[in-house]
């Protein structure tokens, strides 16, 4: 950006250079009022430069004018053959230039290296004074300029964060709460020859409350904590990131005991050894940071906290003892963590008796703390949509549902006919889980459209929360997620594009089962494909050999196949139960897990179902 900057400006100038040299310009007249000047003896000398193409004229003494205008200039007509004689007898002094023939090196040069550098000089000079006014600004304060650090020092301001705001994360907190604490009596370590981890590397899911515990260890810490983000390392000039390394690692000297938070340290991080496209500019930051790392001084108490969620793509040099020699996991949160993260967000809202935070953390497995903060939030903007002035279950529950499928679309008119599809394959998800032994149990089916573009939806909640899947379960689930599709088969005898969803989840489950799992019979224990990464959901790395996995990729078509033909069975055995629960779904438009149960088993009580084959 700046270099193009600095570029357009060269070549303005360039331009700008050449006409104030070549031409001497003060005022064109025409070539016959030249003749007639000259005539009336008002030229004293003329000065004819062929490669321009133009005469310049020098006004005599008897010009009138000659006070204003320096010098006159017109073109040359080349027909004009006798110029030269005429001039003669007009007693004109006549001259020619002599054409330029400046060195075209001299001329790149001075045109493309040296104006350049001098704009280059300028804008630099410009912007450190724009960093340095910005500096100045703001409550954190910081220190502008190119090659200094960036680091904020955080002061924590007014309601400061502490370990209370961060919920659960208990193993987190202790591993923080010991460094605080040699951070501020130094001395109970020391008598006994314990060394402070130099660094500590928080690492988790996105969400997970990395970046906001370590904004509690300042607010904790009563030691000055500077505050960076890798990617403020990050700069187009080889070298300014490494020169930010070092001016950072000075300043935490200077300060300590403190702490130096980098956040998101994966920027700057990255493992050295991809081939794909090096970047230097990372690896002299990169290679800066190691070597202040293992430089500064161990008497000075000053601790290093980075946070990622990429801890697969570090350096492994990074993470050897006496740099980041302490590994935080930062994990995402249990039934129980889940809901003392939703009490630490609702001591901000008013809610009423109704809320029950068990049932939504049940609810909310897989979510990360930042996803129930924002449920929380939904509701309470839920809450003042609804005019009311408190949050109430209901509130929790859609909000729930708006992060998981996004907002209801009110006003998407569909056909009848395809909210009848929408009706009968939504209660062919219900109605299969309800028909096999190891489902979790219905929640709630409804076939409003929502935002994320979903035309309906059935959602389970287990019953309670559960770390390990078996088998047969697995199985089970197969069967549920095709139940969808088989039932647009068995009522209409045609499929629709409605079921893409269901189809990526259950070819990705099975997957699972046959490479990572050892659940199939033709690969037992073989493991085919390790996860891409460890959290984020990257796709996964293939471990076998390109005809291994055409092998697994038929296994995995069988057993979906075989869960689909299941749910066809299941379904055309309840076709009854089908027809007329999705006629009272297409009637209510939402209905609860427990209208459904209550609605099934009345309906097979009044016609059994006919024992079939
Ligand atoms: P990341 O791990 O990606 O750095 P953040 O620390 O930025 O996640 O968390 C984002 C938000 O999620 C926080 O500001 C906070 O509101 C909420 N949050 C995450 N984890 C927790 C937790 N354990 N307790 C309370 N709030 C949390
Ligand atoms: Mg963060
Ligand atoms: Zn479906």
């Amino acid at each position: 950006m700046i270099f193009l900057m600095g570029m357009a400006i060269t070549m303005l100038l360039n331009s700008c250079i050449a006409s104030f040299f070549s031409y001497k310009e003060v005022e064109k007249i025409s070539y016959s009022e030249f003749m007639q000047r000259a005539a009336e003896g008002k030229v004293e000398s003329v000065v004819i430069d062929e490669t321009d193409r133009v005469i310049y004229i020098y006004p005599s003494d008897q010009d009138a004018d000659k006070d204003k205008v320096e010098v006159y200039y017109t073109g040359i007509v080349t027909s004009d053959t006798e110029l030269t004689s005429r001039m003669e007898d007009y007693g004109v002094d006549m001259d020619a230039e002599i054409p330029k023939k400046d060195s075209p090196i001299v001329n790149f040069i001075l045109n493309w290296v040296i104006l350049p550098l001098l704009v280059f000089w300028l804008l630099s000079m410009v912007m450190r004074k724009a960093a340095k006014g910005m500096g100045g600004m703001g409550p954190m304060g910081g220190l502008g300029g190119m090659g200094k650090s960036r680091a904020k020092e955080y002061v924590p301001e007014g309601s400061k964060i502490t370990f209370k705001d961060v919920a659960g994360q208990d193993e987190a907190k202790d591993s923080l709460m010991e460094i605080v604490d040699y951070l501020n009596n130094p001395g109970k370590y020391r008598d006994i020859g314990a060394k402070l981890p130099k660094g500590a590397l928080l690492v988790g899911p996105p969400g997970t409350g990395k970046t906001l515990l370590a904004k509690a260890v300042a607010g904790e810490a009563g030691v000055p904590f500077f505050s960076l983000a890798g990617s403020d390392f990050v700069e187009m000039f080889v070298g300014m990131g490494a020169s930010r390394v070092r001016d950072l690692f000075k300043q935490a000297e200077a300060k300590a005991p403190c702490i130096v938070f980098i956040d998101e340290i994966d920027a700057i991080g990255k493992s050295r050894d991809n081939q794909l496209g090096s970047n230097d500019e990372r690896e002299q930051t990169l290679n800066q940071l190691l070597t202040e790392m293992d430089g500064f001084d161990e008497s000075k108490a000053v601790v290093i906290l980075a946070a990622t969620n990429r801890p697969e793509v570090l350096d492994k040099a990074l993470r050897r003892p006496g740099r980041f020699d302490r590994t935080i996991s930062v994990t995402q949160p249990d039934k129980q963590g889940r809901i003392d993260i939703l009490k630490v967000h609702s001591r901000k809202v008013k809610m009423d008796e109704t809320v029950d935070l068990d049932a939504i953390a049940l609810a909310t497995s897989g979510a990360s703390g930042a996803d129930l903060a924002n449920i929380v939030n939904e509701a309470a903007l839920r809450a003042v949509r609804m005019n009311r002035r408190v949050i109430n279950q209901e509130d929790l529950f859609e909000s729930v549902e708006v992060i998981i499928a996004g907002q209801q679309r009110k006003n998407h008119i569909m056909s009848r006919d395809e909210r009848e599809i929408v009706a009968f394959h939504e209660i062919g998800h219900a109605l299969v889980a309800a028909k096999q032994k190891n489902t979790q149990p219905i929640q709630k089916i409804t076939i409003i459209p929502r935002t994320s573009g979903a035309l309906g939806y059935t959602m389970q909640m287990p019953e309670e929360e559960r770390f390990l899947m078996k088998k047969s379960e697995m199985l089970e689930e197969l069967v549920t997620l095709l139940g969808g599709r088989a039932a647009e088969e068995v009522q209409f005898g045609n499929i629709t594009t409605g079921a893409s969803n269901d189809i990526e989840k259950a070819t990705d489950l099975a997957r699972k089962m046959v490479t990572m799992y050892g659940m199939s019979d033709e690969f037992g224990m073989m493991g085919l494909e390790l996860p891409g990464s460890q959290y984020m959901d990257g796709r996964p790395v293939k471990t076998c050999a390109d005809e291994t996995m055409v092998k697994a990729d038929e296994i995995v078509r069988q057993i979906l196949e075989k869960a689909y033909q299941q749910a066809v069975a299941i379904l055309r055995e309840n076709q009854i139960i089908l027809q007329k629960s999705a006629g009272f779904l297409l009637d209510k438009e939402t209905i609860t897990g427990q209208e459904f149960m209550e609605f099934i088993q009345g309906t097979e009580d009044e016609s059994p179902v006919p024992l079939t084959e």
